[in-house]
């Protein structure tokens, strides 16, 4: 469902962690473009710098060089302020750890970036049912995450990344914590999110992970290694191809 808007291009991007005297080039000279509705993943070793990649998409951390544009938009230099208020209101996060408050219930969880965003309560608790339902957890919506199981846990993250409708949705590895009949399931919710139109952009180190993205940038030391994208005839699955980086 590519509707051929760009919704993200990074351009250039590098950054360097210095610890003392100690550089770290975590990422060098990495660009590409996303396209509305695009479903792609960012594949690479333990080190290769997928997870700096996604914070620096995610505006939870800043490049050391190179330009950002969300919908068209310079973001590379604006204030914290304004890049919070982008994280909230155009970027949707899945992580491994699902990262949920635990005193307070799942409902209130999805529920808390509409609060940030000024949406009033009503809409706040209609939204927040409504992408429950849709993850599979409108009975067990009033429960704290202790109480649910992993793959609940990571539905209810799921939830609360798309209950904004971002731009764009970014998932660093969001089966490494569960079985692999768990995961199979959150896979296949995030299918079922991109064919109702979600942009997502995936971070795993596993290739059977990565296929079920439509595009694969491979990333090694920081750089773009080689980039595939799948093949189709008549709906079907033919196999990858490789593209131009
Ligand atoms: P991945 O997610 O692919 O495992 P990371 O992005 O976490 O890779 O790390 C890429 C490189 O940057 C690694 O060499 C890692 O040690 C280093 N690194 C990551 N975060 C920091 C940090 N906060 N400070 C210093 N070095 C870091
Ligand atoms: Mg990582």
């Amino acid at each position: 469902m590519i509707n051929g808007a760009r919704v993200f291009v990074a351009d250039g991007i590098s950054k360097v962690y210095t610890m003392g005297d100690i550089k770290v080039h975590a990422l060098r000279d990495i660009s590409f473009a996303i396209e509305a509705g695009e479903y792609v993943a960012i594949m690479g070793p333990s080190g290769s710098g997928k997870s700096t990649l996604m914070h620096i998409m995610g505006c939870l951390d800043r490049p050391t060089s190179g330009s950002m544009y969300l919908r068209g938009k310079d973001i590379s230099s604006l204030s914290d302020g304004e890049l919070a208020e982008i994280r909230n209101a155009d970027i949707g996060f899945v992580f491994q750890n699902f990262n949920l408050l635990s005193n307070i219930s799942i409902l209130e969880n999805v529920e808390m970036p509409m609060l940030y965003a000024g949406i009033p309560p009503r809409e706040r608790r209609e939204r927040a049912v409504r992408a429950l339902e849709m993850v599979g957890l409108g009975d067990r919506m009033h429960h704290k995450p202790s109480e649910v199981s992993g793959g609940q846990r990571q539905r209810a993250a799921i939830a609360r990344a798309i209950v904004n409708r971002p731009a764009i949705v970014l998932a660093d590895e969001p089966t490494g914590n569960l079985d692999s009949a768990t995961g199979t399931e959150i896979m296949e919710l995030f299918d079922e999110l991109n064919a109702k139109g979600n942009t997502i952009i995936l971070v795993t180190h596993e290739r059977d992970i990565a296929e079920h993205a439509s595009r694969i940038i491979h990333i090694l030391d920081g750089k773009i290694d080689r980039v595939e994208v799948r093949t189709e005839r008549n709906g079907s699955v033919q196999g990858w191809e490789a593209v131009e980086a």
